[in-house]
């Protein structure tokens, strides 16, 4: 490792004025990432692609640059989650359908990005098609949580959350459309948010559920997420859903919270969270208090019902969404057929996972003719209630906050037998993304040995006051923890040993 530079605790914000001010170079940064990579992903399988070779020559391109010319987050070395296509690096969205696909072009977000010259170090791993919360769900195997390897980071985006969490990667983007960042934020022990519907361009992002997906940051800081998401955000003539925000995303410096109002819903609290979980949850909103804020009990009624419509709304946009995997337009295609139909019976029963067929058959059934008013119908109505229940509430308070997730890291496999036990990991994080409200999780402390996250929900477009209050609060819980077999400082590093050649075979796969 580099002197000074230790990758598990480095922020973006660090990083960014290291480099600026040239006691860094964008190479040696970077190698100190492709090396904690090398050291840690044998055990962690954060990547379903780890892009070595191009990060480490784009870096030193970057060192060549001048630095008037530099884009605004020039050499920060950042893992993306698989499910944003890249052009020129396959992306597989975790699924054997989309295997060896090729995009033809970059997503809107990762293109900003790019052309601010951040250093792409990888694709990360998820959940094939972002249904799932523990990453088992991947066709490239599991992803473990660095804090304890026996069990997962959280889903569908593990692998963002996972590289950050074990030092592999300064930062990451990945895709929430029931919790899918904020959860394995929570659950990997770092920042995580969900903005606004419509804040962050869909463009290039493939679609799970198009009126729930968002794209947003997994970070090592408040600061960072603002920082990341102020160039990701904005309209995008190529997806007519994004919008402009009220203002730009302001780089949050607040230490207080007076006179903010802040809301805690009796239903969430009464979700079933594990003890410890509370604990930490009750010390958190103590501490809120005495950063001059104010919390009152409220409710938002119709919180039971988030879920189940969910899991009605999520599978029927998701079976629209996934009928172009047909093995003519994209990817795999079965050797295994003699016509047309049985091509795409085929092509569909063996590229796409089981999770994934159970979706498309949930939401082939919740639209069709005769149940489409019934399921469809019915639960876009209980949509419309959970917004309005937001709505009330916001007339009252400026902010709610709640568990992330009612449990820590929970053991891989203890919950892929049964999809109703995995679903409920979503139910402090879904309701937002049914209403389109911005979220945020926060790292508030341990229970046992795994950590525990706090979530901050704002209205529509509250960006600014969600990071802000975040800020102050992340400064005053004061984490530093680090997931301890991840930590290298006192170890050196040998290139070339075993975990180099793990890395490497994830590169290949
Ligand atoms: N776990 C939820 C699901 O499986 C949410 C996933 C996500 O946010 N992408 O649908």
């Amino acid at each position: 490792m580099i002197a000074g530079l230790d990758p598990l605790r480095l922020t973006a914000r660090e990083a960014r004025r290291l480099l600026i001010e040239g006691e860094i170079a964008a190479s040696e940064l970077t190698k100190s990432y492709l090396d904690q990579i090398a050291s840690v992903e044998g055990k962690v399988h954060a990547f379903i692609q780890v892009t070595a070779d191009n990060a480490a020559k784009y870096a030193t391109e970057i060192d060549q640059e001048a630095g008037a010319t530099r884009g605004a987050l020039a050499g920060l070395p950042t893992a993306i989650k698989d499910n944003m296509v890249t052009e020129g690096v396959t992306t597989t969205c975790g699924s054997k359908i989309l295997g060896s696909y090729q995009p033809p072009y970059t997503a809107t977000a990762v293109r900003r990005i790019w052309g601010d010259h951040i250093v792409m170090l990888g694709k990360a791993n998820m959940d094939e098609f972002a249904m799932g919360s523990s990453t088992e769900n991947s066709a490239f195997g599991p992803t473990h949580n660095p804090w304890d390897l026996a069990t997962v980071p959280g889903g569908s985006s593990g692998g963002s959350a996972a590289a950050v969490a074990a030092g592999e990667a300064l930062w990451a983007l990945g895709s929430d459309t029931g919790g899918s960042i904020r959860q394995p934020a929570a659950l990997c022990g770092i920042v995580g948010m969900k903005p606004t519907y419509g804040a962050v361009s869909r463009y290039g992002l493939v679609a799970f559920a198009s009126s729930l997906d968002q794209i947003g940051p997994l970070t090592r800081s408040v600061y960072d997420c603002a920082l990341l998401l102020r160039r990701i955000a904005g309209p995008d003539p190529f997806d007519s859903t994004s919008v402009s925000l009220p203002g730009e995303i302001e780089l949050p410096t607040a230490e207080r919270l007076d006179g903010v109002r802040f809301g805690i819903p009796t239903e969430y609290v009464a979700a079933g969270i594990e003890p410890g979980v509370l604990a930490r949850f009750e010390q958190t909103v103590a501490l809120i208090e005495e950063l001059g804020a104010t919390c009152v009990e409220i409710s938002l009624p119709h919180t039971e019902y988030a879920l189940p419509a969910y899991y009605i709304i999520a599978p029927a946009e998701a079976s629209a969404n996934l009928a172009r995997f047909d093995g003519v337009r994209y990817g795999y295609r079965s050797a295994h057929a003699d016509d047309l139909v049985s091509m795409y019976e085929a092509t569909r029963g063996e590229g796409f996972g089981a999770e994934v067929k159970r979706r498309i058959m949930i939401g082939t059934y919740a639209l069709s003719s005769g149940y489409y008013e019934a399921y469809y119908g019915q639960a876009q109505k209980v949509r419309t209630l959970v917004r309005r229940d937001f709505d009330t509430a916001f007339a009252q308070v400026d902010l709610i906050v709640s568990p992330t997730s009612p449990t820590v890291a929970f053991g891989l496999g203890t919950r892929t037998a049964d999809p109703l036990a995995m679903y409920q990991s979503d139910i402090c994080t879904i309701p937002v993304n049914l209403a389109g409200l911005p979220a945020i999780s926060i790292p508030c402390g341990l229970a046992g040995h795994l950590p525990v996250g706090f979530q901050l929900m704002g209205p529509a477009f509250s960006e600014n006051r969600l990071l802000s209050a975040a800020h102050a609060l992340e400064g005053a819980i004061g984490f530093r923890s680090v997931p301890t077999f991840c930590d290298s400082r006192d170890a050196a590093i040998a290139p070339g040993g075993l975990c180099h050649q793990a890395a490497q075979e994830a590169q290949e796969r």
